[in-house]
C-alpha cells in the first residue's frame, strides 16, 4: 500500500512540475508564417509559437479578426516584418491585445530593422500617392532572402537569451545549426534557380531573393506598387518579355488569377506562383520554401 501511495506522489508531482513547465513556456507570436517557422526552429519546446496571417494569405492584408488580438494578449515576443508591411492591420491588433510588452521600441517587439544591415527598394526623392501603394520606408519582403532568415534566427536567439537565461546556450545552437544548414544549400538553390531569369514579376516581392541569387527582374505586373494592370500596360508588358526572351512571370500566390494567365499566354511564358512561405514545421519549413521556389513553384 505504502508503495502505491508513493507512486501516487510520484505521479503527481511529475504532473505539478510539467504544468509549472508549461506555464513558464514563452509565448511568442509571428506577424507571418515564415516568421513564425524561424522562432519555432529557435525556441523549439521552450515556447508556443502563434503566427497571425496564414500560408498563402497577402501579408499587405490581413482581416485584423478579435481572435488574433488574444493571441497577442499575453505575447512575450511579437516578430514582425516592419518596414510598413503590416501597418493596416498589425498596429490595431496590438491596441486591441492591451499588451504593452509588445509594442515597438520594447523589449517584446522585434522586426525586420533589428535584423538587416541594409535594406532594399528605397524610394528615392519625393514620395507622393503618384507611386502607388508604395512601401515608402523600404521594401519589407527580407525573409525572401536566406541569408536573413539566418540573420532573423540569429537576433531571436539573442533575444530569447534575455527572456530565458537558463536556455541560452541552446538558442544559440540552434539558431548556429541553421546558418549552416542554409549555408549548404544555398550554392543549389541558385544554380536551380537561376534558370528562370530574366524574369518578370507581380509585386516586388521577390527583390531580396532575386539579388541574392542574381536574378534578372525585367519588369512588373503591377505598373506601381499595389495598382492593378492596364490593359495599355499588359500589352506593352507582353512586347517587353518577347524582346527580352522571358519565359517566367513570378507571381504571389495570392495575385494568381485569370489576368496574369491571360498574360503568360500572350506572351508565351509559364506563370509560376512562387510562395512566401508553405506549410511546414520550424526551420524545415522555411527550408522547403526555397526547395519549392528553386524547383519554380506551382
Ligand atoms: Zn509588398
Amino acid at each position: 500500500m505504502k508503495y502505491l501511495q508513493k507512486l501516487l506522489l510520484l505521479i503527481i508531482t511529475f504532473i505539478l512540475v510539467q504544468t509549472t513547465a508549461m506555464a513558464g513556456n514563452l509565448r511568442i507570436v509571428a506577424s507571418l508564417p515564415a516568421l513564425g517557422q524561424i522562432a519555432q526552429g529557435v525556441a523549439g519546446e521552450f515556447a508556443e509559437v502563434k503566427v497571425l496571417a496564414h500560408v498563402g494569405q497577402d501579408p499587405h492584408f490581413v482581416p485584423p479578426k478579435p481572435t488574433l488580438a488574444r493571441h497577442l494578449a499575453h505575447a512575450d515576443l511579437l516578430i514582425a516584418a516592419g518596414f510598413g508591411l503590416e501597418i493596416g492591420w498589425l498596429p490595431p491588433l496590438v491596441d486591441a491585445s492591451r499588451n504593452n510588452n509588445i509594442r515597438q521600441a520594447s523589449q517584446g517587439y522585434l522586426d525586420g530593422r533589428n535584423v538587416l544591415n541594409k535594406v532594399l527598394g528605397k524610394p528615392q526623392g519625393k514620395i507622393t500617392r503618384e507611386l502607388g501603394d508604395i512601401h515608402p520606408e523600404g521594401n519589407p519582403h527580407w525573409w525572401m532572402d536566406p541569408v536573413n532568415g539566418v540573420r532573423l534566427a540569429e537576433v531571436i536567439a539573442e533575444r530569447l537569451s534575455q527572456l530565458d537565461p537558463l536556455h541560452a546556450d541552446i538558442y544559440r545552437q540552434r539558431a548556429s545549426n541553421f546558418a549552416e544548414k542554409i549555408k549548404m544549400r544555398i550554392p543549389q538553390w541558385k544554380t536551380s534557380i537561376q534558370r528562370f531569369s530574366p524574369l518578370v514579376s507581380y509585386h516586388n516581392s521577390y527583390l531580396y531573393l532575386t539579388q541574392r541569387f542574381e536574378l534578372h527582374v525585367i519588369d512588373f505586373v503591377e505598373p506601381k506598387p499595389g495598382i492593378e494592370p492596364s490593359t495599355s500596360h499588359l500589352d506593352a508588358l507582353v512586347s517587353k518579355m518577347k524582346q527580352n526572351n522571358v519565359q517566367s512571370v513570378w507571381l504571389e500566390p495570392y495575385h494568381d488569377g485569370s489576368m496574369v494567365r491571360k498574360l503568360c499566354e500572350l506572351a508565351l511564358a509559364s506563370c509560376r506562383s512562387m510562395p512566401d512561405a508553405v506549410q511546414g514545421e520550424g526551420f524545415d519549413g522555411y527550408i522547403n520554401m526555397f526547395d519549392q521556389l528553386a524547383a519554380g513553384g506551382k
